[in-house]
């Protein structure tokens, strides 16, 4: 199906000036461009536009009360960001920074209300990837980006998955291949004390208590049924397949015996493993996707995965609770979200 997003093939390493300089143009004029991250595909618009960044939301369909992430590309704009910005995030940032951490800070007066859903805090990044910094350097201002996908589906993590959601909703797409990462990046509030992981992402929770030790992070999940509206970025179902995915905890003669009774169940299953566990399936005649064999491996195919199996028709899709060290930690967090809470614990089925 032709659609009206101009797409602009860029090397992912040295980008083309000339094609970052038209991306750059539509930013200053208010539009909307999505553009490679090492963690996910990002919707970008110009952060100190109001109205740009209301076009974030509509093209998303994402509530007004879901703030987003501004990216930036050198440190002079932090304090155009943030204000009152604490010790430990120049520690953060001399660290990881470029790379996938968001910190949350005051929000300096200059950030509009509508990009903070109306908090007096900010979520601040500077993405690793060279056709991220230039778009943001040209731009000559912050990008507010979050993901590029139709808010609660699996993020984006390429052209094509940003174009299946997003086509004619993005006034530009610059395609420079898959990202790298594969999952967002990790979201530490330095407005608490103390501070608090709240979100794991491609920045692993081992790394940052080496810096904070008092780093604390205890996994929350709204139901957004419940009346009170939940805190930013915790509501349950998110990054969800459109087929129903069941998450199976346990050891490997368990969990494939638990799967085995399930795919006897039902009529179109589809499995999403890791390629040694994926191996134990061959003799069924089903879609499989493999998560590869690690969590590296397993971070950057999850999405398209969770996409792959959708276009494939299947009505649920069985995964498997990964450890939750390093990575592990984020994909065990975006798996318990796509499975919407749907866990089936297999040692409890023998
Ligand atoms: P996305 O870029 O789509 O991964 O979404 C951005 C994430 O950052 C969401 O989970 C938001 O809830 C979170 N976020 C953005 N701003 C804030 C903030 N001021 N406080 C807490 N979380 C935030
Ligand atoms: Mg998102």
């Amino acid at each position: 199906m032709p659609s009206s997003t101009r797409v602009l093939r860029i090397d992912a390493q040295t980008p083309d000036p000339a094609l970052i300089a038209q991306a750059a143009t539509v930013i200053r004029s208010g539009g909307l461009v999505a553009f490679p991250t090492e963690t996910v595909y990002g919707l970008g618009a110009n952060a100190w536009d109001a109205a740009a960044v209301d076009g974030i939301f509509r093209a998303k369909g994402r509530p007004a009360s879901d703030p987003l992430i501004v990216h930036i590309a050198e440190m002079a704009q932090l304090s155009q960001v943030a204000r009152d910005v604490p010790a430990s995030a120049c520690l953060l940032c001399r660290r990881f920074f470029p790379g996938a951490l968001t910190l949350v800070l005051r929000k300096s007066a200059r950030i509009p209300d509508n990009l903070c859903a109306g908090l007096d805090t900010v979520a601040l990044r500077m993405p690793n990837h060279a056709v991220a910094r230039a778009l943001i350097q040209a731009a000559g201002r912050p990008i507010a980006a979050p993901s590029a996908n139709t808010f609660s589906r699996p993020s984006p993590t390429s052209a094509e998955h940003v174009l299946d959601d997003l086509a004619d909703n993005v006034d530009l797409l610059l395609d420079g291949g898959p990202t790298v990462i594969g999952v967002e990046s990790t979201i530490v509030s330095l407005v608490e004390e103390p501070p608090r992981l709240l979100r794991p992402g491609g920045i692993s929770l081992e790394a940052l208590s080496a810096l904070l030790p008092d780093l604390q992070y205890s996994p929350h999940f709204a139901d957004d049924r419940a009346d009170s509206l939940p805190a930013p970025g915790t509501l349950l179902k998110h990054y969800s397949p459109r087929a129903r995915l069941l998450l199976f905890r346990g050891d490997d003669a368990a969990v494939y015996a638990a799967m085995r009774a399930e795919i006897a169940k039902h009529s179109r299953v589809g499995l999403l493993l890791l390629q040694r566990d994926a191996e134990q399936f061959h003799d069924l005649n089903m879609p499989i996707e493999s998560l590869g064999r690690n969590s590296n491996q397993a971070a950057e195919r999850l999405f398209a995965g969770l996409r792959a199996l959708d276009k494939a028709g299947v009505a649920v899709i069985l995964a498997r609770a990964p450890e939750q060290g390093g990575l592990g930690l984020a994909l065990h967090d975006r798996l318990l979200r796509a499975a919407v809470g749907e866990v089936i614990d297999a040692r409890a089925m023998l």
